[in-house]
């Protein structure tokens, strides 16, 4: 299941409190208001009524009742009754068709039909002996209906809030977490291409109010902190490299010195069977060691951007060709039965640099004998795919492990060191990708344990050289 976002994680508990608490505010509201709307009604029909007895007067065994007992004030309708329950005078609201009992003095409520009523009685002693009764009826639905009103505001008001309340939480928090997007798409572009150069930048560079928040907000300090150790870790990197640099400058020297003495004491006819072999043995190890310390050195300068590139148009079809004939004799001297094949289609042409482009192709195909078993075959092909240069070096050899394919790229690593031989340090193919991507291409591996392995680098074709 795809995880949820923060932002949209926060946003979903902003809302819900938001809605929560929204909730509760109206239903406090709406039971207070309801509640002091209804008593509001009732205590202004009692009110009516008892006034309404003002208007009633009895004169020489007559009742008068004065005009205002038929108007109806404050929505409350006043009608007059005797003892038996027998109407008098007064006004019955349309709708409100009950004789309900009387009963003196309370507040009742009564429903007719789908509407409700409240009734209020009343007892007025005209003489010792002739008493009658005031009722009052006002309808609960007015007295309901400003609530309604109140309700249905709120009702619509309720969603709306809840909405506000996402739609400002989420581009707040959008906004609040941006940093975090750039930390995480920087540390990515880092891995991506290595290069500990890059900084999030977040401190101080979107102007004034931003430096001011940068000195407070959290994430900000953290896009901080993390810039001062990108910087560390850049100068640690670059202090290593130096060192790499030096020491291999350091050791060239003496090591060709070491093989210039090898070669004059070879030469030297008095030297016995066994003190040639000693010396020969120094030479080999000298020679690997030579080897090490220029590839060292290719990568060192190709690491500080000192690696000169010099590309001019080449014919890759001849170049490749010479290089595979090249190879043909290496392989013959080690007399294992390796055969190189070749299937280049000709007039291919690329803006390469031809030392570089021998040398990754060296690295190769060397890789490939080495790895071959006896009499095996090593095919290598070039051929044109749209826009593309696509070269392949195939083996029928030991082929990788799937857990080593992604690391044989870093370098001093080897897969299998004990079938690596002695001159062998694991750096080929660290120089191998680095000049395909310096061409602007790239290299890549299919290998199968037991079956082979099959090298592909991609080089644009016949472009000229941006600059
Ligand atoms: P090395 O000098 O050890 O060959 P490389 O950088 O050229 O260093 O290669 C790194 C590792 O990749 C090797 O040690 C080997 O394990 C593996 N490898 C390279 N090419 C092949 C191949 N053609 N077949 C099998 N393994 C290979």
């Amino acid at each position: 299941m795809k995880r949820i976002s923060l932002k949209l994680k926060l946003t979903l508990l902003y809302t819900f409190f938001m809605a929560m608490l929204t909730c509760a505010a109206l239903a406090i509201l709406f039971s207070l208001s309801s509640r002091e709307i209804l008593s509001s009604a009732q205590s202004r029909l009692e009110h009516r009524v008892q006034e309404s007895v003002d208007d009633l007067d009895y004169d020489d065994g007559e009742l008068e009742v004065g005009s205002d007992f038929y108007s109806v004030t404050r929505d409350v309708y006043l009608s007059l009754y005797d003892s038996e329950m027998y109407f008098l005078y007064g006004k019955i609201p349309q709708g409100f068709d009950q004789q309900p009992e009387l009963a003196e003095g309370v507040t009742r409520t009564v429903r007719d039909g789908a509407r409700s009523w409240y009734v209020y009685d009343l007892s007025f002693r005209l003489t010792s002996d002739y008493t009658v009764y005031v009722r009052g009826i006002t309808s609960v639905a007015d007295a309901e209906e400003s609530f309604t009103v109140t309700l249905r505001f709120a009702v619509i008001l309720l969603p709306l809030m809840v909405l506000a309340t996402a739609v400002i939480g989420y581009r707040f928090t959008r906004r609040t977490l941006l940093p975090v997007r750039r930390i995480t798409s920087t540390v990515r572009e880092i891995r991506a291409d290595a290069d500990l150069s890059r900084r999030i930048g977040l401190a101080g560079q979107d102007g004034g109010a931003d430096k001011k928040r940068a000195s407070r907000d959290e994430i900000y300090t953290l896009a901080a902190t993390f810039d001062d150790m990108l910087g560390e870790l850049e100068k640690v990197f670059d202090r290593e490299k130096q060192f790499t640099s030096d020491v291999s400058h350091e050791l060239r020297t003496p090591v060709g010195v070491i093989l210039a003495q090898c070669g004059e004491m070879l030469r030297d006819p008095s030297l016995s069977e066994e003190h040639q072999a000693e010396v020969r043995l120094i030479q080999r190890k000298a020679k690997g060691m030579a080897d090490m310390i220029s590839q060292l050195l290719f990568l060192s300068r190709a690491d500080q951007g000192r690696q000169p590139l010099s590309r001019e148009l080449i014919d890759l079809s001849g170049l490749t060709e010479m290089t595979v004939e090249e190879g043909q004799l290496l392989a013959d001297s080690q007399r294992r039965g390796i055969r190189i094949e070749s299937e280049i289609e000709p007039g291919i042409e690329a803006w390469a640099d031809e030392t570089l482009y021998i040398r990754m192709l060296v690295n190769l195909i060397s890789n490939a004998v080495r790895y071959s078993f006896d009499n095996g075959t090593v095919t290598v092909g070039l051929k044109r795919e749209g826009a593309n240069v696509v070269g392949t070096v195939m083996d029928q050899g030991t082929g990788i492990p799937a857990d080593s394919l992604p690391h044989i790229w870093e370098r001093f690593y080897r897969a299998d060191s004990s079938r690596t031989g002695e001159n062998h340090s694991g750096l080929g193919l660290s120089m191998v990708k680095w000049i395909a991507e310096a061409h602007g291409g790239s290299v890549s591996v299919t290998s199968r344990p037991g079956e082979g392995s099959t090298f592909t680098f991609r080089l644009p074709a016949g472009k000229r050289e941006e600059n």
